[in-house]
């Protein structure tokens, strides 16, 4: 029977196709961290409110739906702005440019891609802002990010030396991240964001250098893994290294199998050394 008290789709939701079993879809709330596998035609009807006051209350108790969904907007938003209010954190991702040495085929900023910078007005924005967070007295991270972060090293240092100018006037820290393809990351580059007060590098390794090649190859389609390997080895005890967790499962695979021998020993010795410097293992 179709109810007469009816619900609305969460506007937080995501829907992904189930590959093992056509016709179902994965719904997953991201308000409530939920994740459900339903038929397509259920979520036709709670679209279409169609149906029964049973199946409205199994699907509202996982949030994939809501008596009201501007009021859920505002919960959310009030949510947030309580959790920036008790924090004594400021966090911020920082894209310094949309453009990068590398090609690899599955870059999701692919359609973003080309030589557009930060500009210096908008550096002296964000150093405005972030000294605004500092003078209410939070400790500021910033991760600096790309295209490839590296490519403008020159206003990302600056921005990170005003920034910690600033907290250290008020006595408060600022630290720095780099997300980087690595390729850029030679010692002396290293050094310098050290002393800046760079705590940590995040980059990606997607197999052994056949895989990684193929996937993360320079523009001029040379690959790019002896570079990186290059870099682990003249940085790694100075740059502590955080992985994501496949990367962190690639190079474990890598370091333990090396099935085909692609890597030669002294690059096996690096990466097992660089390995070891990470810091989320
Ligand atoms: S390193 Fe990152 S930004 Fe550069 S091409 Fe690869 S995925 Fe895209």
């Amino acid at each position: 029977m179709v109810s007469e008290y009816i619900l609305e789709l969460s506007i937080y939701l995501k829907t992904y196709s189930y590959a093992h079993e056509p016709g179902k879809l994965l719904v997953y709330s991201t308000a409530r961290g939920a994740i459900v596998k339903l038929d397509s035609s259920v979520l036709a009807d709670a679209r279409d409110q169609k149906l029964s006051d049973q199946e409205q209350a199994l699907l509202a108790k996982i949030g994939v739906l809501v008596p009201d969904r501007l009021a859920e907007q505002e919960q959310m938003r009030t949510l947030f702005e309580e959790g920036n209010r008790r924090s004594r954190q400021f966090t911020a991702l920082v894209t310094m440019n949309l453009d990068c040495n590398l090609a690899c085929g599955y870059c999701y900023e692919d359609h973003f891609r080309g030589k557009r910078y930060m500009t210096p007005e908008t550096a002296d924005l964000l150093v405005q802002y972030v000294s605004a967070q500092i003078e209410r007295g939070l400790d500021v991270t910033l991760d600096f990010y790309g295209g490839e972060a590296l490519l403008s090293l020159t206003m990302m240092k600056d921005i990170a030396a005003r920034v910690r100018h600033k907290a250290s006037e008020a006595g408060t820290q600022a630290s720095f991240n780099l997300v980087s393809n690595a390729t850029l990351l030679t010692r002396e580059v290293a050094q310098e964001l050290k002393e800046l007060g760079f705590v940590s590098v995040r980059f990606t390794i997607d197999g052994p250098p056949d895989v990684h090649n193929l996937q993360r190859p320079f523009v001029s389609g040379k690959g790019s893994f002896d570079r990186i390997i290059e870099n682990l080895d003249q940085t790694c005890d100075i740059t502590r290294f955080e992985l994501a967790t496949s990367t962190l499962a690639k190079l474990k695979n890598i370091l333990q199998e090396n099935s085909k021998n692609t890597i030669k020993p002294h690059k096996h010795c690096i990466l097992e050394k660089a390995f070891l410097h990470c810091s989320n293992l």
